[in-house]
């Protein structure tokens, strides 16, 4: 594996040309977004799109978003583009927000698992629009990390979580929102949230001028489910989660410790006496979202047995934090 630190607000031109070899021939790169690092590959070659499920032991159900540079290329993956697409796109792009459309038809299966949907975003990072450009194609990337494990906001964390399973690394620094992108299904009757991310519900719908819609229950129950990334147990640490009150974390945390276990602590405004490593986020949403994943690797590099993490807000704008410490903390 190959790593080289990049700009990530004006991209070393010769990099990007070699990470662009990369794609071109096949292989894998892990290149920053403003969300995740993804695990990019050309979108188009069946083959290459193949090297990432077995890169991430990923099941070959649970389908990748493609990346784009510009609406067009967008447009260029996908049947229709109606006037919701246009609404979310205008609003929202580049940015962390993916569009699910039905598929065309030279857009390989193995990316949208057998779907007639596919999942299409233009990132905001300039690292990702550079390396897309440079490809001169579409690029598959789903969060740079073994199936079920914490998504990497940082090149370290792709290279502990992947090694030698991807061929470059493209360091570009952490990444600024921290939680991966909202999901939001424009293929059907009505516009579907399939999965909340940092953008709120409000803000959408207002661009949308409509109400989104909850995924069908009776699909949540199935594994080819409407969209995989809800899948009950994901972002998960290795250590066992507890979630708890923030007035009961100190209890959590001696509870655990008595237990003889090794106890993390990912807080707000609580206190964790005697936990080995605590971890204290923003108590604003966007800065929880940045920094959460960060936190549960560190959980994991100390080697804890257990992290207790104070139960984060319950208002709208926590949505998507909530979603993700909800799976991480799933049994
Ligand atoms: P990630 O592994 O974080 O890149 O997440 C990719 C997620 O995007 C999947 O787990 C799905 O939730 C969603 N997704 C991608 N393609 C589709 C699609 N065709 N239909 C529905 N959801 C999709
Ligand atoms: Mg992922």
């Amino acid at each position: 594996m190959i790593r080289h630190a990049v700009d990530a607000v004006r991209p070393d031109a010769a990099v990007i040309a070699a990470a662009a070899a990369v794609i071109q021939r096949g292989g894998l790169v892990a290149f920053p977004t403003e969300t995740v690092y993804g695990l990019g590959a050309n979108a188009l070659s069946e083959r290459a799109v193949l090297g990432i499920f077995a890169a991430k032991g990923r099941p070959s159900y649970n389908p990748i978003i493609a990346h784009v540079a510009t609406v067009e290329q967008a447009q260029s993956l996908v049947t229709r583009w109606p006037p919701w697409a246009v609404a979310l796109a205008t609003a929202f792009w580049p940015g962390p927000l993916s569009l699910v459309l039905p598929r065309a038809s030279h857009v390989p299966l193995a990316l949208t698992a057998g779907r007639d949907t596919v999942a299409v975003r233009m990132p905001a990072h300039p690292v990702a629009l550079a390396l897309i450009e440079g490809a001169g194609c579409p690029i598959a990337a789903p969060s740079a990390n073994r199936f079920t494990e914490i998504s990497p906001t940082t090149a370290d964390h792709v290279a502990h979580g992947l090694g030698n399973r991807v061929d470059m690394i493209l360091d570009g620094g952490p990444t600024q929102v921290g939680i991966e992108s909202t999901v939001v299904d424009v293929s059907g009757d009505a516009p579907v949230l399939l999965r909340p991310g940092t953008l709120s519900r409000a803000t959408l719908e207002r661009a949308l001028g409509t109400t989104l819609r909850d995924p069908a229950p009776a699909a949540e129950a199935t594994e080819a489910r409407q969209s995989p990334g809800m899948i009950e147990r994901h972002y998960a640490p290795h250590a066992r989660v507890v979630l708890v009150e923030p007035g009961s974390v100190p209890a959590a945390v001696a509870k655990e410790s008595a237990a003889g276990h090794r106890v993390g602590a990912i807080v707000i405004v609580a206190s964790a006496p005697g936990a080995v490593a605590v971890h204290r986020l923003p108590a604003d949403a966007l800065g929880y979202a940045r920094r959460l994943y960060a936190a549960l690797h560190a959980v994991d590099d100390a080697a804890c047995d257990v992290v207790c993490i104070e139960r984060p807000p319950d208002s709208l704008e926590w949505v998507g934090v909530n979603d993700r410490v909800r799976r991480a903390a799933h049994p």
